[in-house]
C-alpha cells in the first residue's frame, strides 16, 4: 500500500512559519516531503535552517496576511518558482487580551483582520489557483476559543467561531473543484503566545484539573494532524473542524 501520508513534492504554503505551531507544522511537512513557502511578518530563517538540516527546500515570503496586496504577491511569488500550490496551512494569528466591555476598537479590528479576515485573502488568492488545478487542501487554524466562548478575549473567539464557519462556506464552495478545506481547534499548546498564561499556576493547575489528559501540549503534538488533512489519507475530509485539545471540549 502507498503511504498514506507521503507529501512527496507537494508546494505548501504555511503562514506565520517564524515559530510557535507554524514552525512546526513547516518542518512536519517537510519532513514528509513537501516543498514550504514560508510565510510571516517576522524573519523565517529559523525554520528556513531546520528544513534545510534536513535537507528540504524552502522559499520565505515576507507577508503580512491582513494586507491583500501581500498577500498576492506571497502567492505570485510561489507560482513564480514552483507553478502550482498543492496546500495551504492558514496559521498566522494574534491573541490580545482585554474585558469586552472595555475593548479598543482599533484591537478589535486588528485581531479580526489578520485571524479572519487574514485567512480569507490567503484562501481566496490561493483558491483561484486551486480552482484552476481543480485540486488542492486547505487548513484553516482555529482554536477551541472558536468553539467556546473565551472570557478574556471576545475578538479572539469570535475570529475563530468565524475560521470554522468560513472553513465549512469554502468547503462548500470548492469541493466541485476537487479542494479540501478543513480546520483544526487547538486547545492549549506551549508557544510565544501562551508563554505568559503558562508562567500563571493557577493557569496551569485549571488545565491539570479540567483536560482529561491532565496537560497542555507541545507544539509537535499537531504536526500529525496537519500532515493527515494534507494528505491523501483525509481525501474524503472536508469542511471539519478537529479539535486537538486533550479532551478538554468534550467534558463536563
Ligand atoms: P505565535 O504567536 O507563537 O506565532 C504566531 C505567528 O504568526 C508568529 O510568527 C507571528 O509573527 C505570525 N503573525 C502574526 N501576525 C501576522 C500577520 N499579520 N501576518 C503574518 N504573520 C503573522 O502563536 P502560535 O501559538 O504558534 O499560534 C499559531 C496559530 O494557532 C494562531 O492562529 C493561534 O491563534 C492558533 N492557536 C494557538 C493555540 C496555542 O495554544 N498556542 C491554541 C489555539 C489556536
Amino acid at each position: 500500500m502507498d503511504d498514506l501520508f507521503d507529501l512527496k513534492n507537494k508546494v505548501v504554503i504555511v503562514t506565520g512559519a517564524s515559530r510557535g505551531l507554524g514552525k512546526v507544522i513547516a518542518v512536519g511537512l517537510a519532513q514528509k516531503g513537501a516543498k514550504v513557502v514560508l510565510s510571516d511578518v517576522l524573519d523565517c530563517s529559523d525554520t528556513a535552517n531546520e528544513i534545510k538540516n534536513i535537507e528540504g527546500e524552502t522559499l520565505s515570503v515576507k507577508t503580512d496576511v491582513s494586507n491583500q496586496d501581500e498577500v498576492g504577491k506571497m502567492v505570485d511569488k510561489t507560482l513564480d518558482k514552483y507553478g502550482r500550490i498543492d496546500i495551504l496551512v492558514n496559521n498566522a494569528g494574534i491573541l490580545k487580551d482585554g474585558k469586552a466591555e472595555e475593548f479598543s476598537i482599533k484591537d478589535w479590528k486588528s485581531v479580526l483582520d489578520i485571524n479572519l479576515t487574514g485567512q480569507f485573502y490567503c484562501a481566496k488568492e490561493v483558491g483561484k489557483q486551486m480552482i484552476k488545478q481543480k485540486n488542492g487542501r486547505i487548513i484553516n487554524i482555529s482554536s477551541i476559543a472558536g468553539l467556546k466562548g473565551y472570557a478574556g478575549s471576545v475578538p479572539y473567539s469570535a475570529s475563530k467561531g468565524g475560521v470554522i464557519l468560513l472553513t465549512k462556506t469554502l468547503a462548500s464552495e470548492w469541493g466541485e473543484y476537487n479542494i479540501n478545506v478543513n480546520a483544526v481547534c487547538p486547545g492549549v499548546f506551549a508557544t510565544d503566545m501562551t508563554e505568559d498564561y503558562l508562567e500563571s499556576e493557577e493557569f496551569v493547575q485549571n488545565i491539570k484539573d479540567n483536560v482529561p489528559l491532565g496537560r497542555y501540549a507541545n507544539p509537535e503534538e499537531l504536526v500529525g494532524t496537519i500532515v493527515y488533512l494534507s494528505s491523501k489519507s483525509s481525501d474524503y475530509v472536508t469542511g471539519h473542524s478537529l479539535v486537538i485539545d486533550g479532551g478538554w471540549t468534550a467534558s463536563l
